[in-house]
């Protein structure tokens, strides 16, 4: 007897090693792991504790968010004018302002908003300030995430804090050491130092140490400089003996074709988050080099940033993107197709993150990771292909059902957790309210209300 198993399935895009797309498809799930991945019939003989009936749902493996502050921003969303100068500083100020209590709710609303979109993993790029205090928003959603602290030893502009050098490095070690391996293995820690201007040679070879003989991964967030800088930022690192396959680099907008190559020729990843780049006018198709880290062999990870930054969290509206503005910028119709879109969000987004070969993909052995979306809505309609469909016609709003390590967290786009989410809601925007007064941080409306 297995524990869960979704028959009927109306598609199951596995994005396994073959990309096979299964019409009529059953999944069987036994202690968390996919034990069997076939058409219905195939499966009759099984049963199982809980049967899941697939009929007119699209399954596709769950997503995984390779760079999301979930903690504060949820009580302060949409408060910036797309114009608004020094926006980080501001950010990092309401950030400082939270309390555990506010961090918790916020970050618990924050994964239910993800989950509900079809996300079923993070890396929480060195927001969350009190991971004790939200520890049991991550029990509760029952993501997977991957955590860690961002410390500089650098003065900056943004008013992150800055540590002496060797604070920084014994924060790092702590955290590595608290919280790596948490929550049945579903939480990983990482070294998070901020990024190359931020950061001393000293730190960020430190961080590079931990990584390796905690057997984690270092991630930082990084920018090219269109090659206009000798040597590159990338060099930089590479001299630094800082680039490694346990090394995400966040964002990565303006790479030179050389940085490309050393990040190609190290094994390191990268993060891409393509809406936050558009909204702040970054040039995404120009200063982004998508198509160009695919074709080196880089492994690339979407990631949605904040709800203060792009301002929304859902993969499949990336997934539209990455497919869209290379098209359109460089009159290509070539350009990262709606299948790669899919692998960016699953398959290679695993690859990219640390879980190759237990992530992103349907595939017996994997994690039971699985998203199901309703494909009654109209958008979903008609149905001949289920990634066309997914990548340019849906929303994560359409998804109907989130399984994560073989257990239902969203069940007809609810979250199965949390009793009252509008409870949870207005005890979210009870704490905007007091970030915004205690920081005095606000923006006025284009269109004030009255
Ligand atoms: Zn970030």
């Amino acid at each position: 007897m297995a524990d869960l198993k979704i028959e009927h399935l109306e598609f199951a895009v596995t994005v396994d090693a073959d990309r096979r797309v299964l019409k009529d498809a059953a999944v069987v799930i036994e202690a968390g792991l996919i034990t069997q991945v076939d058409k219905t019939d195939a499966l009759v003989g099984i049963g199982a504790e809980r049967v899941i009936d697939g009929r007119r749902m699209v399954a596709i493996p769950g997503m995984l968010n390779g760079h999301l502050h979930i903690s504060y921003a949820h009580a302060v969303r949409g408060i910036f004018p797309d114009d608004v100068e020094n926006r980080l500083a501001q950010v990092f100020v309401m950030q400082t302002a939270m309390t555990a209590e506010e961090e918790y709710v916020t970050t618990l609303l924050g994964l239910t908003e993800m989950l509900m979109s079809g996300t079923t993993s993070l890396v929480d790029p060195g927001t969350t300030r009190f991971p004790e205090a939200v520890m049991a928003a991550y029990e509760a959603a029952g993501c997977r995430v991957m955590i860690g602290e961002h410390v500089t030893d650098l003065p900056n502009p943004v008013h992150l804090p800055v540590y002496d050098t060797a604070e920084a490095i014994g924060r790092m070690e702590a955290s590595v050491a608290s919280l790596h391996g948490r929550l049945d293995g579903r939480m990983t820690c990482w070294t998070m130092p901020f990024s190359l201007p931020t950061c001393s040679a000293e730190l960020l070879i430190a961080a590079k140490a931990i990584a390796d003989t905690s057997d984690t991964i270092m991630t930082l967030h990084h920018g090219g400089a269109m090659g206009i800088t000798d040597p590159t930022p990338t060099r930089t690192l590479a001299d630094l003996g800082v680039l490694g396959p346990n090394v995400v680099l966040s964002h990565c907008m303006g790479l030179a074709d050389e940085e490309i190559r050393i990040i190609a020729d190290t094994g390191a990843s990268v993060v891409m988050c393509p809406s936050t780049v558009v909204k702040s006018g970054g040039g995404i198709a120009s200063h982004g080099r998508l198509p160009e880290l695919l074709e080196a062999g880089v492994p690339v990870a979407l990631g949605t940033d904040s709800v203060n930054s792009s301002n929304f969290i859902d993969l499949v509206r990336a997934m539209h993107l990455v497919a869209t503005v290379y098209k359109d910028a460089r009159g290509d119709t070539s350009l990262i197709q709606p299948e790669t879109a899919l692998e960016l969000a699953t398959s290679t987004g695993a690859m990219a993150l640390g879980h190759r070969g237990t992530l992103g993909a349907i595939e017996v052995g994997r994690r039971a990771d699985l998203v199901l979306f309703d494909a009654t809505r109209p958008h979903w309609r008609a149905l001949t292909d289920p990634v066309r469909n997914l990548v340019y016609g849906a929303t994560g709003d359409s998804v109907d059902t989130v399984i994560v390590d073989g257990h239902v967290k969203v069940e007809g786009g609810r979250p199965t957790y949390v009793d009252d989410l509008w409870s949870l809601i207005e005890e979210v925007e009870r704490a905007g309210v007091r970030i915004r007064s205690a920081t005095g941080i606000d923006h006025p409306s284009a269109w004030p209300p009255s």
